[in-house]
């Protein structure tokens, strides 16, 4: 995060907080000049404002470090949620096919892009301090790629990637449960037929801590700084990609887009985030509907409300009532 901080420091921050730093700065004079009663209230304040200014002008003072960790959090979490879902939306996401089922929400992808935009600030808020504390040398992020060696380099990839699915599995379980499930889950759950906007629709708190793991990582194992930052932005792309309705993964260790695509319309299935592993382990396994992969089939009707009517059958166990207002075929 040091280069993050330190690119956006010198391009945007240091200009940014001088011109916050000038609405603070009270000079010293106006306190010590005035000889009458009000003095030492304008001398408190005075001082108040210069340490707040002189804190907006130091780059290792720590609030202006969050501060900053806060707004690129949230900027580029929301910018690149917007590029690669509007990336996959408008250039392969079949939108056609997708608002014909019958189980398409009305406004969907409005709706999507509310729910994203409203509660990416909240996970931001929420994110920073890991970044914080990882910035000033408290987790085991380190800079050269050779300091524990180049296997270790690449194994640290699959450790992450196996770390983070393992805790996600678990996580994501449990937000199925009954406690979880309707304050916090539910949210993400209302898009039976997922665009690439559904990736980051959810609830903060759902959000946030499916990307605990992550966050956790580096401080439990040594991680590269610059392999963090790929990872992090490769794990969000991922997120969109298993929402963007591009079924080329039939593959039996892969968690892909088909296999999330059954997770949105069975529910309690395949809750993993990029392998099938820890599914298969604890019994929570569906392989993908097979029509997803045959363009004949799956024009076929009678397949389609066999498939709608098994939905809607899960939808009655886990949330009972269906509180969703979804398009009419002939608004398709
Ligand atoms: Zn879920
Ligand atoms: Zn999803």
């Amino acid at each position: 995060m040091d280069v993050v901080l330190e690119f956006a420091d010198n391009h945007v921050f240091d200009s940014l907080y001088s011109k916050v730093a000038n609405v603070f700065h009270v000079t010293p004079s106006l306190g010590v000049s005035t000889l009458n009663s009000t003095a030492p209230i304008l001398n408190s304040a005075s001082s108040t404002s210069s340490t707040i200014a002189s804190a907006f002008l130091d780059r290792n003072n720590i609030f202006r470090q969050g501060i900053s960790l806060f707004l690129i959090t949230w900027v580029m979490g929301t910018l690149s949620y917007f590029v690669s879902a509007s990336i996959a939306y408008f250039f392969y996401f079949d939108r056609q096919e997708a608002k014909r089922h019958p189980k398409f929400l009305k406004n969907q992808e409005l709706l999507e892009l509310k729910t994203a935009l409203s509660n990416l600030p909240g996970m931001a808020v929420l994110t920073f301090p890991w970044f914080l504390a990882e910035l000033r040398g408290y987790s085991y992020a380190y800079d050269d790629p050779a300091e524990y060696g180049y296997f270790y380099l690449g194994f640290s990839v699959i450790l992450f990637l196996l770390f983070s699915d393992f805790l996600i599995y678990w996580i994501h379980r449990g937000l199925h449960h009954p406690w979880f499930y309707a304050p916090l889950h539910k949210l993400h759950h209302k898009w039976i037929i997922p665009t690439p906007f559904s990736s980051h629709a959810f609830h903060f708190l759902d959000g946030y801590s499916q990307s605990l793991p992550y966050h956790l990582f580096p401080f439990f194992f040594p991680l590269n700084k610059y392999l963090y930052l790929l990872l992090f932005g490769s794990v969000n792309y991922w997120t969109v990609l298993i929402h963007d309705g591009k079924y080329f993964s039939n593959n039996a260790v892969i968690n892909g887009a088909a296999h999330h695509a059954s997770h949105h319309m069975y529910f309690n299935y395949n809750y993993g985030q990029f392998f099938t592993l820890f599914d298969r382990l604890c019994s929570s396994y569906r392989h993908p509907d097979q029509e997803l992969f045959n363009a004949e089939l799956k024009k076929d009707k009678k397949i389609q409300e066999q498939r709608v009517s098994e939905m809607e059958y899960m939808l009655k166990n886990v949330e009972g009532k269906d509180d969703r207002t979804y398009t009419s075929k002939k608004d398709a």
